[in-house]
């Protein structure tokens, strides 16, 4: 498949058919055979380490908690002890952010509206800026960060990638900071594997970037039929599963 804007909208609309029911951790996941990260050498200065929203919030006991979330921090630290370019990104939202359920009346939380932007599923109100929720997990290694990329601060859009908001034409500004620095290779971990790692890895690969995805520092949120479609996206844009 051709790596460009509209495919991605393509399965940027399979994935907003997804709606929440509760459901168990999907089977797929975990089963797969991964390169070991250790093959591929990184640590090169062409090298960059993508942590993905490793935040209260995103962790048991936070407000949109991933289970297991803490559990792949361990991994995550080991990891980059092995890279010279490491960074962080930290979902940051303004309190009344239009992604989240309580900002509307009769709406349930997972299920979806639409905005100008296309379909937006609605969250729990997280990762407000400035409290706790929304802080980097206190066992996150941040000191060897040397970049750290704030996404969704703007109140109508949200941003599950680390690349481009959720209208698809709004940059963060990390792309442009990555082939400045010269990244040829982006490594991505964090949560949540089937939403935010999964957007930021796509738009990695379409940007032209060598893509690779850490499974066993990284967990779903795992709503039904989202972990399947992150792999098949995966696919498709030719996204390498990994591990430590
Ligand atoms: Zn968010």
């Amino acid at each position: 498949m051709v790596l460009n804007r509209r495919n991605f909208i393509k399965y940027s609309i399979i994935s907003s058919l997804v709606t929440y029911t509760g459901g168990g951790i999907s089977s797929a996941y975990a089963s797969d055979t991964n390169i070991s990260l250790s093959s591929l050498n990184v640590g090169l200065e062409s090298d960059i380490l993508l942590i993905i929203d490793v935040q209260n919030d995103f962790c048991p006991g936070g407000s949109l908690g991933v289970k297991d979330g803490d559990k792949i921090i361990k991994n995550i630290n080991i990891i980059q002890e092995s890279f010279n370019n490491v960074a962080l990104t930290q979902d940051w939202h303004p309190k009344n952010h239009s992604s989240f359920v309580t900002e509307y009346t009769n709406k349930e939380v997972f299920s979806s509206i639409d905005m100008p932007y296309g379909k937006q599923t609605l969250w729990p109100a997280h990762c407000i800026q400035g409290t706790n929720g929304a802080d980097f997990h206190k066992d996150l290694n941040t000191i060897k960060a040397n970049t750290i990329i704030r996404k969704g601060f703007r109140k109508d859009i949200d941003s599950y990638s680390a690349f481009w908001e959720n209208d698809r034409v709004t940059p963060t500004g990390l792309e442009g900071t990555l082939k400045t620095m010269g990244v040829k290779r982006v490594f991505v971990c964090g949560l949540a594997l089937d939403f935010c790692v999964a957007y930021s890895a796509i738009d990695s690969a379409i940007a032209g970037f060598d893509t690779y995805v850490i499974m066993n520092a990284t967990k779903p949120v795992d709503l039904p039929g989202s972990v399947e479609a992150t792999f098949k996206a995966f696919n498709e844009y030719n996204i390498n599963k990994v591990e430590l």
